[in-house]
């Protein structure tokens, strides 16, 4: 069965291989080595000033994220149920919440932002997601950061790139929190999550918020090499693995060209064969199609051509379909999916199989005409 879903997505073998060797104690200088190890590959791909791990899912990277930066009101972008959830933990911290809220396909324009940050003064922190998992929406995050900064230079820009970090090159001259879970684009079990942070937020952190998710204590031990409590040491030898099989497979340049092109060609192949792309501004991390059999084609897929797709959540449940790009991913497999879902389409009666969508992936994935 091919697991095409965004989240979890599959974990290459060597990186299982390396997750299986003996658990080590995490207070030793063995395992501080291989958490330096992970760091400084860490450094190379969040491109921030500070990283910090935690033994948290995403989740934990967000609330910690929202605590530690944001001391008054939060202005959170909530065009899925990922950006829903950053309103959410605020209030369940005691911080004020204003939130832009949009249809999940609609990504607001950095204007319409900016609108709402010059009526509301309190607010210093903006959350957003750079790719909404909810819709496979990308919002234009760094245009959004360049102009809150240019009104309010304090603001602070929370970044939620777990769908996007491993997927493409982020701009990070602006975020002040870039987020990312080892469970998505960065191919690990769930269970560790990861902060980039500015020198900006750092000063703002201070003492730090919170006790487990206190960022100034881990910041000061990771700095060390180690960790304030146990570290997830399995997934940080994980993280060491998967950045190193990335090296092996061409780098960090060649997995976002590789991806980019897997989500044009998947989007083009869909299209090919009359079906509609859900989000007005689609991320590379999925292709979202908005159709009424997405059940029925979901179905098809798992029970029939051994592919395994997300459906929606929440009012899209049943309505939409996502395929995943995120990861080190062969683009026979994607071409497959693409045929899949053709192949779906005719055992529905929906139209003549002509190979069609695996076709047009593969013309644009290789360059033929
Ligand atoms: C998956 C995901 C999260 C975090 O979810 P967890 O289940 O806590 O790992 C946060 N943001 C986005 C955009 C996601 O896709």
């Amino acid at each position: 069965m091919l697991l095409f879903t965004p989240g979890p997505t599959p974990v290459p073998e060597s990186v299982r291989v390396a997750m299986a060797t003996p658990t080590i104690h995490h207070r030793t200088p063995e395992f501080e080595a291989i958490f330096a190890d992970a760091r400084a590959k860490l450094f190379s791909l969040m491109k921030t000033d500070e990283v910090v791990m935690l033994a948290t899912s995403g989740t934990g990277a967000m609330e910690a994220a929202v605590i530690n930066l944001c001391h008054n009101t939060l202005l959170s972008i909530n065009s899925g149920k990922f950006g829903e959830r950053f309103g959410k933990i605020a209030k369940a911290n005691n911080l004020k919440n204003v939130e832009i809220k949009n249809e999940w396909n609609v990504a607001p324009s950095a204007d319409e932002v900016i609108e709402v940050l010059k009526a509301n003064p309190d607010v210093d922190a903006i959350a957003i997601q750079i790719s909404e998992s909810a819709g496979g929406l990308r919002h234009n995050v760094e245009d959004i950061a360049k102009k809150a900064k240019e009104i309010n230079p304090d603001i602070m820009i929370i970044a939620d790139g777990i769908t996007a970090v491993g997927v493409e090159s982020i701009d990070v001259t602006n975020i002040d929190a870039l987020l990312a879970g080892s469970q998505k684009a960065l191919m690990l079990p769930p269970g560790l999550a990861i902060l980039g942070l500015s020198k900006a937020s750092i000063e703002k952190i201070g003492s730090g918020k919170g006790y487990y998710l206190n960022l100034a204590s881990e910041i000061k031990k990771q700095q060390q090499n180690t960790t304030a409590y146990t570290a997830a040491t399995t997934l940080v030898m994980g993280v060491d693995a998967i950045l190193s099989e990335i090296e092996k497979e061409g780098g960090l340049d060649t997995l976002y060209e590789n991806t980019s092109k897997r989500a044009e060609a998947t989007r083009e192949a869909l299209k090919a064969i009359g079906l509609k792309i859900y989000p007005n501004s689609p991320a590379s991390s999925m292709t979202t199609i908005i159709d009424e059999n997405a059940s029925e084609i979901r179905s098809i897929l798992k029970k029939e051509l051994d592919v395994n797709i997300a459906g929606g959540q929440d009012h899209l449940k049943g309505k939409i379909f996502r395929i995943n790009h995120m990861g080190l991913i062969k683009a026979y497999e994607a071409s497959w999916v693409v045929n899949a879902v053709e192949l779906a389409l005719a055992k529905l009666g929906r139209l003549n199989y002509e190979a069609k969508a695996s076709k047009v992936f593969n013309e644009i994935y290789y360059g033929i005409n």
